[in-house]
């Protein structure tokens, strides 16, 4: 399947060419045409399938002919964060150069007034956080009955964030003949019934089985103790040739903590989490991106969504507590034929989590034990491990804490807990607590040397934008509100 046959226009072509892209990805492959058809459309494929060209490429093409009128935008992308959105922008920006489409971008901590003033212009394309958008509306600045396109947007991560009632309600105010495009990574019921309420003879498109894991990834289960945890890992990362890394954590502190321990030890390691003031979150991504770290600990809300391919390896320092997160987590290794490896750190405490884990994705996880035997020290660290007692305690509250998932995507008692509504938030000064995108990075070598074998310089990553992170943060998302 080449681009060219898939309807585009001329112009969009050439912006694709230009971008680098030879080949559409599934997704793409079959969404386009039935996009460009008007048809409705439900897309259900794993984070990093290329799902943003799917919609972007074929709305361009749609909206090339035609006149926005002031305060009605024409089409509405919504999307769960303004990483997401700005991303979304972005490829906007990319593909439709060769158009003349005019866009605006509603998102929380971004200065709204230049925004405001191009939705009072009219725009083509609107992309927005639906709390953001809920705000301005109830504001008398846009008007919702001349937008016959919307897109909703990794549609289960507006789930998680508690996004759907606002989702419906927008849904409610645009003509009830648009074209409406779902995407999403799983399909869980109330994905399912929002669907069916809002789309209209939806063209279903599946491309991975729901919950299933990339085959490129190698997986592993390694098996240690609350307090054996940072010296598995860094046994795990000096074993391994680990060019850059994601470690996922389940609580801000841990993630905290972690990194302070890893560069301690002579890693060149940075974090996220949703406590970080957006700036320093930015900051951070870029680091990473430039390859001034190779390994970045997250926490899932600060790492939803992100845009990385090519890490060669993820670690859960702690087994999710959500299978779905697993999924999402170990997908940012693997990706676009590169072999990547995730390992999960578990303790006898996580048996129910992986059997979950192992249910969802339909497969028996390999188990293998701690690596690090051989006690190495914890180098500047004191001689009793204050950080693996801090660890054993975090252990504690965790399961004191185990949160249920709830319905509308609270995960109440989850210390680094999704937004309850992005809403708030948004407006709210510090701190940001939207999830984060992320560039790709770019390998280093330790800062330090480990305390044994010696890491190799790691090649870098080519600076192929299209192997990494779609585009720069753009500076005005560092912007804060005026409020
Ligand atoms: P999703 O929304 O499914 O998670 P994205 O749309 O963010 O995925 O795309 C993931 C990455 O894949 C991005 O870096 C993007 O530039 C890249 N990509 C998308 N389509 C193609 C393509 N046809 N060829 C090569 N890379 C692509
Ligand atoms: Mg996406």
């Amino acid at each position: 399947m080449n681009f060219a046959d898939l309807g585009l226009s001329d112009e969009t072509l050439r912006a694709v060419t230009e971008a680098g892209y030879t080949e559409p990805t599934p997704v793409q492959a079959a969404a386009i045409q039935p996009v460009l058809m008007m048809r409705d459309l439900i897309a259900i494929a794993q984070t990093g399938t290329g799902k943003t060209a799917s919609f972007v490429l074929p709305m361009i093409d749609i909206l090339a002919h035609g006149r926005a009128r002031a305060r009605m935008p024409r089409s509405l992308i919504l999307e769960p964060t303004r990483e997401l959105a700005a991303q979304v922008a972005e490829n906007f920006e990319k593909y439709g150069q060769y158009h003349k489409l005019s866009m605006a971008l509603l998102i929380g901590g971004v200065n709204m007034s230049d925004q405001v003033a191009a939705l009072e212009k009219g725009v083509d394309v609107l992309i927005a956080t639906p709390g953001r958008l809920m705000d301005l509306f109830q504001r008398g600045k846009i008007l919702l009955t001349g937008c016959s396109l919307l897109v909703i947007d990794e549609a289960d991560r507006m789930l998680d964030m508690g996004f759907i009632p606002d989702i419906e309600e927008i849904c409610t105010k645009l003509p009830a003949s648009r074209q409406t495009l779902l995407f999403s990574a799983t399909m869980p019921p109330p994905i399912k019934k929002l669907a069916d309420k809002f789309l209209n003879n939806p063209k279903q498109i599946e491309v991975a089985r729901t919950g299933s894991t990339n085959d490129s990834i190698e997986q592993a289960l390694v098996e240690t103790t609350s307090r054996g945890k940072r010296e598995t890992l860094r046994g795990l990362l000096r074993a391994e040739d680990v060019k850059t890394a994601i470690i996922f954590a389940n609580r801000k502190t841990t993630v905290r903590e972690l990194n302070q321990s890893l560069q301690r030890n002579g890693f060149a390691s940075g974090e996220i989490h949703g406590d970080m003031e957006q700036s320093a979150r930015i900051k951070e991504l870029d680091r990473f991106k430039a390859g001034a770290i190779n390994i970045l600990v997250a926490s899932d809300v600060a790492a939803r969504g992100l845009d990385i391919k090519g890490v060669s390896h993820v670690f859960n320092y702690d087994a999710p507590w959500h299978p779905d997160d697993y999924v999402h987590r170990i997908g940012r290794t693997g990706r676009a034929g590169a072999t990547g490896k995730a390992f999960t750190l578990i303790t006898a405490e996580d048996a129910e989590n992986i059997a979950n884990i192992e249910k969802l994705t339909s497969q028996k996880i390999p188990r293998i034990t701690g690596a690090a035997k051989a006690p190495t020290e914890d180098a500047a660290e004191p001689t009793i491990d204050a950080g693996s007692v801090r660890d054993a305690e975090a252990g504690g509250d965790e399961r004191v804490a185990k949160p249920r998932r709830r319905r509308g995507g609270e995960r109440a008692a989850k210390p680094e807990a999704a937004p309850e509504r992005a809403a708030k938030p948004e407006r709210a000064a510090p701190p940001p607590r939207e999830a984060s995108e992320t560039p790709a990075p770019r390998p280093v070598a330790p800062q330090r040397a480990p305390a044994r074998a010696p890491e190799p310089v790691a090649e870098p990553i080519a600076a192929d934008a299209d192997i990494n992170w779609n585009g720069p943060v753009p500076a005005f998302l560092s912007a804060r509100i005026p409020d």
